[in-house]
């Protein structure tokens, strides 16, 4: 018993990470740092949902832990604005009351999030080289290379030690705007020891060095130089630098930019806003202005680059644009990589420019698109810099984190200073210690889908997967609620059948099925709805999977009148 308070009591003294999203997977990054009565958040990002999630728009960390805690909650920080890190912070601020902080441009993408949720927040804005005090965290922020600007590594002094967040970065020696990685401050904070070291797991299974932004520019640059046609440029909108290097390009070769699709318009305004881009002047034109101008003096910056059906560059490509159709002649760039899952949807895209007659130039091709996370040997960089003594692969699948854990291997890390740990994982450090406990908190996949959080379930989602796969089917019925007699119906309307030979015979059957089972409940004295309802869709399914093996939704509707 005494021991058991004793252990309670020195609990309370270690430093706890908990990541309640991000590991086994690419999205919905959110890390609790805790010590005694202080919560220190690290991103909240969202996930997008994967291809059987039917209807559901996006994907959020659960956050029951933190409302389990939420007095403790001291502040979030923000590493950098990719969907992955800040799409969840919406639903966050609805609950919690929680100090962000972030570089101007992530809390730019924020702000734009919660004025289309018609929330308020308090943002904080820092600079590289900063120090903040949150709770009884020290926290410096430090610059890094990545796809997006302004992104953020932390170096977070804990009672027990120093934590190394690395944020997603990659080393880039000429990264457009100039500024590299603080290597200094970083093999600093190396010298003066690292407790923890936490590290972005993405291309840890890809050998040798991330390709530099600067090369890209270089490949889109000869691209332009022997071209006249019509070019069209897709790529992630949050690449600002990106995005600035195409404009440069375009302005070099004399040719006007115009801007499409939503995202790429609001981070167009909202970057040069902040001082991040700089378009010079009369190089932007409005794309309804394109037809004045010959393909050679045209360059359309388009959203799209992933193929999803409702952007700009998929309305092009099926005729469906405004402003654009693609003709043969017309040079389309896929300024991007497929993520993973979406190459179906690209496969579609690609091939309808094709057809249309465009040269469609994509990375396979060309060197035009660079990765922004690190590999192998900018990891092992980072980790000698940092020399942690303990080390936690983080924002990757398990083959991404299995393959980081290798390199710390090679690098002479002993395996039981390896913490491989999954959402929900507590992994509790001293001084000298470090252990993923057996115990875990709730996780989970909240699903939101445009009119509610969370309640999208699995009951829901399976129903929904059963409506994309074996069909609907409603069933009405009319009692005499003096009398109980049925007096109209089984009525029946249907969706994902009627493309069956059989369907008239495959109907009156059904009908006949529902009328039988409910005579046979009026004979037996059943007049409740619920009941009734529960017959008249039993006797449905089975007619259907006796007759077809398919398993329908089938929705009945019994009204007494
Ligand atoms: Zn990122
Ligand atoms: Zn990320």
């Amino acid at each position: 018993m005494s021991q058991q308070r004793t252990r309670t009591r020195t609990n309370k003294k270690k430093l706890k990470i908990i990541p309640l999203g991000g590991l086994h997977e690419i999205g919905k990054n959110l890390t609790v740092v805790e010590y005694g009565e202080d919560i220190l958040l690290i991103d909240c990002g969202m996930a997008f949902p994967e291809n059987d999630m039917f209807g559901v728009d996006v994907v959020i960390p659960d956050f029951t832990y933190l409302r389990e805690n939420s007095h403790k909650i001291k502040g979030l920080i923000i590493t950098h604005a990719h969907e992955d890190h800040i799409g969840a912070v919406p639903f966050l601020v609805r609950h919690f009351n929680v100090p962000i902080y972030g570089t101007k441009l992530a809390l730019g993408f924020i702000k734009l999030k919660l004025k289309e949720h018609k929330l308020e927040a308090r943002l904080n804005e820092i600079q590289p080289g900063e120090l903040i005090r949150i709770g009884c965290f020290k926290i410096e922020a430090i610059h890094t290379t990545h796809s997006v600007a302004d992104s953020l590594a932390y170096a977070i002094t804990t009672p027990v030690g120093v934590i190394f967040h690395t944020g997603d970065f990659k080393i880039d020696l000429t990264p457009i705007d100039g500024a590299t990685i603080d290597f200094s401050r970083v093999s600093q904070i190396g010298d003066d020891g690292v407790l923890l070291l936490m590290s972005d797991s993405t291309n840890s299974m890809r050998k040798g060095y991330s390709v530099s932004e600067r090369s890209v520019a270089v490949s889109l640059e000869n691209i332009f130089q022997k071209n006249d046609k019509r070019i069209i440029i897709a790529t992630f909108s949050s690449n600002v630098h990106r995005v600035q290097s195409i404009i440069n390009i375009a302005a070099k070769n004399g040719r006007k930019v115009a801007f499409s699709g939503r995202s790429m318009e609001n981070m167009v305004k909202l970057a040069t806003e902040l001082g991040y881009m700089t378009i010079p002047a009369g190089c932007q034109i409005d794309i309804s202005q394109v037809r004045k101008y010959k393909d050679k003096e045209l360059c359309i910056l388009t959203t799209g680059s992933q193929g999803e059906p409702m952007s700009a560059l998929s309305r092009m490509a099926f005729g469906e644009h405004k402003q654009i159709s693609i003709k043969p002649g017309d040079c389309v760039i896929l300024s991007s990589s497929p993520i993973p899952g979406n190459e179906l949807t690209i496969d579609r895209v690609l091939n309808s420019l094709l057809e249309k007659g465009a040269e469609v130039i994509y990375s396979e091709i060309a060197d035009v698109h660079a990765s922004g996370h690190a590999c192998q040997e900018e990891l092992k960089i980072i980790q000698t810099m940092l020399k942690p003594k303990f080390f936690m692969p983080v924002h990757g699948e398990f083959k991404h984190l299995m393959a980081h854990a290798e390199l710390a291997r090679q690098l002479g890390m002993p395996d039981s200073h390896i913490l491989i740990a999954e959402n929900g994982s507590v992994v509790e450090l001293t001084k000298d210690k470090a252990r993923v406990l057996p115990e875990t908190v709730t996780v989970g996949e909240i699903m939101v889908d445009g009119l509610g959080v969370g309640d999208v379930g699995a009951v829901v989602l399976n129903e929904r997967r059963g409506l994309a796969e074996a069909g609907v089917i409603t069933v009405t019925v009319v009692y005499d609620s003096a009398t109980n007699e049925l007096i109209a119906g089984p009525e029946m309307h249907t969706r994902g059948f009627t493309y069956m030979k059989e369907y008239g015979e495959f109907l009156s059957g059904s009908k006949e099925a529902a009328r039988k089972a409910l005579e046979k409940a009026g004979r037996d004295g059943v007049t409740s709805i619920p009941e009734l309802r529960a017959i008249c869709k039993n006797a449905v399914r089975k007619y259907v999977s006796d007759t077809l093996q398919r398993y329908p939704v089938v929705l009945p509707i019994v009204m007494k009148i």
